[in-house]
């Protein structure tokens, strides 16, 4: 390795040369590129988010503490909003029937402590996709707290959503299985599970405030993805409370039907991944598949 020429320790540089000479003999000169590193990284970040785009980078420090004070700041709403939804109690029935459920248990869960509560929504909180389901599992949701998580409808459809791009596991057992969806937002018409799958109108009503909210707050979202008929229509309602929707009446519900809406979102409809329809052959992967990749080709127009 050649000298470092006389000049340039006598010059302009021999100031920061010296220093680096003395950091490296210290140790320190690694945390010093990491520290430099780090402020260009968090300075790209600000930079990037101000044009809208995403984070160029999940490594730095200070890339990460500037990525949390933004989601911390953007998202009070959602929290606040979740915290809520977990200790409402607006449907005796459903309220009642969940508690049961976590209580006496299924056999195979006899061991696990059940959530027992409503499920609030799960996801990406910059959404550009929204999945609209039913109503939690009685011993999927309600018990493991996150929707579609640890239960037969939620073992077809994270694989799906891994291939598609929108989760970074294919895998969902329980809060703590490191799963994160990214661009999709999963919520339900209801967050408590009821009896028989079927919830009340007065109950779809009770939870529709909650809808709502959720609704006019992930506001990149530009494809609601409605799993089965009743999310389908939870969606309409939605749409008729705010005065942009007359009738349903033209809204006709079957697989891979598409809707441009009023509010300018397209509403994607398909089969709920119930056991019921999968183990039938009326929803297969195949065609579980073609709506992700629809709702992604359309979320990114
Ligand atoms: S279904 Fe909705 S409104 Fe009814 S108790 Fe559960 S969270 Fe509350």
């Amino acid at each position: 390795m050649s000298a470092c020429p006389a000049s340039r320790q006598n010059g302009p540089h021999a100031v920061t040369i010296n220093r680096k000479a003395e950091l490296e003999r210290d140790g320190k000169l690694t945390l010093w590129l990491r520290r430099v590193l780090a402020e260009w990284v968090g300075a790209a970040f600000v930079q990037r988010k101000k044009r809208g785009k995403e984070c160029p980078c999940h490594m730095s420090l200070s890339c990460k503490v500037v990525a949390m004070a933004h989601h911390r700041e953007n998202n009070e709403w959602l929290r606040q909003l979740n915290a809520e939804v977990i200790a409402c109690t607006r449907c005796p029935r459903l309220v009642e029937y969940r508690e049961k459920i976590a209580r006496e248990k299924r056999r195979a869960y006899r061991d696990c402590e059940y959530w027992g509560k409503p499920v609030p929504g799960f996801g990406d909180p910059e959404a550009r996709v929204l999945v609209l389901g039913l109503a939690p599992g009685a011993h999927g949701s309600n018990r493991t707290g996150r929707p579609f998580t640890g239960d037969a409808s939620g073992k077809f459809m994270f694989p799906v959503l891994h291939e598609t791009g929108f989760a970074n596991q294919s895998d969902a057992t329980d809060r703590e299985d490191g799963l994160e969806l990214k661009g999709l937002y999963i919520t339900a018409a209801v967050r408590c599970a009821p009896p028989d799958n079927k919830p009340l109108p007065q109950e779809l009503a009770n939870c529709a405030p909650y809808l709502d909210r959720e609704l006019e707050g992930l506001k990149q979202v530009k494809v609601v993805v409605a799993l089965g008929r009743i999310g389908f229509d939870a969606y309409l309602n939605y749409l008729k409370r705010r005065g942009q929707l007359a009738s349903r009446k033209a809204y006709v519900f079957q697989h891979g039907a598409k809707y441009k809406m009023a509010d300018g979102k397209t509403l994607l409809a398909s089969y709920h991944p119930s056991n019921q329809n999968t183990q039938t052959g009326k929803l297969t992967r195949q065609m579980f598949v073609r709506i992700f990749k629809e709702a992604a080709r359309i979320a990114d127009r």
